[in-house]
């Protein structure tokens, strides 16, 4: 968890390097059931989550036994936890370029879903960085299937 955490970020600071931007780090906290944030007083029932306000990520470890099992009857694996983790910076990324503003928030055509969707490209480049630079070896369509099948499971709106 901790290296894909790391390899995500150091990935976008490298992308905002190239862009001439500065990236800040997401401070990132690992919990098991209950957090603190400025955003949510932390349940496991939220799942991994950004919090822009106080620019943290919170991952509960113990969501993804929680997303192999009803609601969410993800497959789970290896790679679908670190898309997670990526779709989460993807969030933290769209705070610092400002494209987290209050906008239409149901519907598919609204400002919620477009973040989201967003958020799942953010992941999906940080992957196939991460396999071409090969912190990721072995990606097989499997593995693939299973993050997809991850971030349909907890697409923010299913969880909120
Ligand atoms: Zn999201």
């Amino acid at each position: 968890m901790v290296a894909v955490l790391n390899s995500v970020q150091h990935y976008w600071a490298d992308e905002f390097a190239e862009s001439g931007l500065k990236y800040r780090p997401a401070t990132t906290q690992l919990f098991s059931g209950r957090t603190q944030t400025a955003c949510d007083p932390g349940t496991s029932a939220t799942g991994p989550f950004n919090c822009p306000a106080d620019q943290t990520i919170d991952i509960d470890l113990s969501f993804f036994n929680q997303l192999r099992q009803p609601p969410f009857n993800a497959r789970g694996g290896d790679f679908a936890q670190a898309y997670v983790i990526a779709h989460e910076y993807g969030h933290h990324v769209q705070n610092l370029l400002g494209s987290l503003r209050p906008g239409r928030t149901s519907g598919p055509q609204s400002d919620a879903v477009r973040v989201e969707l967003q958020a799942d490209c953010y992941a999906g480049v940080w992957a196939g960085n991460a396999e071409s630079t090969g912190f990721i070896t072995s990606l097989t369509r499997a593995d693939i299937a299973e993050g997809l099948d991850a971030a349909a499971a907890v697409g923010d709106d299913r969880i909120q």
